[in-house]
């Protein structure tokens, strides 16, 4: 009987799909018996990207996870879905206008990443549109998240081909995810990505719901013509806020982290402390009034939801 590692690619139900990545070679398996993993409480035990160790058919044992993205149940039971698993990289897609993303969202959704240990790229679509308005927008937005918060931005434009290249390289040898709000252009975006991929979900992402509708929704791996692999992430509607502390907060925000060892106060909220670092920080112009604030709101939201 065949023996060794491979990687869940697709699950169905109680079927799943695996490969011995970076072969693209799925075959079916199951989940014999009882798969336990201790820690969190969720609907599924096995996740795409999750590497497992099988046996002929059968999944005999789930390898522990570098990270994994989770979506909460509607109901109080406190059960979480997990999305996906070993995500090497999640691309942030935005537009600067049409739409106009919002920051805050881009602060929720990068905090998110943080917090999950999920590597996070930005991608600023649409750089075809450069009339002065757009240009002196977009030069703010990598002040923000490229100078000061320290992020990956990278402009293209799906519509010229501009940059594409380097997205597609970056997916090389990895597990990527693509996310953004609606008519950003993810699905342009894949599609020049790699042609083939023409079709496959990728991620709206509404932060207005913190808990996930109670829907059974199957998650899949793609591969790319050129290398790597794409998960589709069909209607995540609450890859929203993870639980945190508020201590915490701060630290899922680089810029943030970079200073907060000089607040006078610790743990510091870096609200209402004397000799506050990060304060100082936002102050001195180091420190985006925007990421700060957004800081504040989800600090807000926090204590609000306890
Ligand atoms: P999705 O909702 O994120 O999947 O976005 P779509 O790929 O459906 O694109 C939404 C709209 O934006 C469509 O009208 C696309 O033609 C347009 N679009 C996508 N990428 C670009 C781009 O790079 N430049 C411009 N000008 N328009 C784009
Ligand atoms: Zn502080």
């Amino acid at each position: 009987m065949e023996k060794g590692i491979a990687t869940v690619v697709k699950h169905t139900g109680s079927h799943y799909l695996l490969s011995v990545l970076p072969e693209w070679n799925p075959f079916p398996a199951v989940i014999r018996g009882k798969l336990r993993l201790s820690g969190t409480k969720t609907t599924n035990p096995v996740a795409v990207g999750d590497r497992v160790e099988f046996e002929g058919e059968a999944i005999t044992k789930i390898l522990p996870r570098k990270n994994y993205i989770i979506r909460r149940s509607t109901n109080l039971s406190r059960e979480s879905h997990i999305i996906a698993a070993n995500l090497d990289r999640v691309f942030l897609l935005v537009t600067i206008i049409l739409p106009e993303t919002k920051l805050a969202f881009v602060d929720r959704f990068l905090v998110t990443c943080e917090a999950y240990g999920v590597p996070v790229n930005i991608v600023v679509n649409k750089r075809d549109i450069d009339d002065e308005y757009s240009l002196a927008l977009l030069k703010v937005f990598k002040e923000i998240y490229a100078d000061q918060a320290g992020y990956n931005v990278l402009e293209v434009s799906a519509i010229t081909g501009e940059n594409i290249d380097t997205v597609r390289e970056a997916c090389k040898g990895r597990i990527n995810m693509f996310s953004g709000v609606s008519g950003v252009g993810k699905s342009s975006l894949i599609k020049a990505i790699d042609p083939k991929l023409e079709g496959i979900r990728v991620g709206e992402i509404s932060l207005a719901h913190l808990q996930g509708k109670h829907t059974t929704t199957f998650y899949e791996m793609h591969p790319i013509s050129t290398g790597g692999f794409i998960i589709d992430t069909p209607g995540i509607r609450s890859f929203g806020l993870i639980d945190f502390k508020k201590e915490e907060l701060s630290t899922y925000f680089p810029e943030m982290l970079a200073v907060m060892d000089n607040c006078r106060f610790m743990p510091c909220t870096h609200t209402h402390e004397p000799g506050c670092a990060v304060k100082a920080a936002v102050e001195a112009g180091d420190i985006a009034p925007e990421r700060y604030n957004s800081y504040l709101g989800m600090l807000e939201d926090q204590t609000k939801y306890r």
